[in-house]
């Protein structure tokens, strides 16, 4: 999925221009990619002279640190209201259990996007 580097857009617009969705639109003089609308084609990836349009794999660090920091609240809420610290324990697992079934989700449906390429 793109997502623009908005420290990086200059507002040329040529991305607007090019998207064949209509997805891109200027808000305070910087792309804005509606997700809505997107249909994920790249053009405005290969399009942008200042390289802003990014793709999602150079956020995985940022979505881990994510995850782990709300892991860490989830951890901590559970303690507060339930009263136990072992309560901590049971939400990181939990928490582990969730992430486990949304490898297993991004398993399966790369196995199943594989058989697309022969339609
Ligand atoms: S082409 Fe690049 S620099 Fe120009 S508006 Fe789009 S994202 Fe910004
Ligand atoms: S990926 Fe394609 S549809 Fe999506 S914003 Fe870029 S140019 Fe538009």
């Amino acid at each position: 999925m793109p997502w623009v580097d908005q420290g990086n857009c200059t507002g040329c617009g040529i991305c607007i221009d090019e998207c064949p969705a209509g997805a891109i639109s200027l808000k305070m003089e910087k792309a804005d990619i509606n997700m809505a609308e997107c249909i994920r084609c790249g053009i405005c990836h290969d399009v942008c002279p200042q390289n802003s349009i990014r793709h999602d794999s150079e956020k995985v660090s940022e979505k881990i640190n994510d995850n782990v920091k709300m892991t860490k609240q989830y951890m901590e809420l559970c303690a507060r209201y339930l009263g136990d610290v072992e309560e901590k324990v049971k939400c990181l697992n939990r928490m582990k259990k969730h992430f486990n079934s949304q490898k297993m989700i991004a398993e399966r449906t790369l196995k199943e996007l594989e058989k697309l390429e022969n339609n």
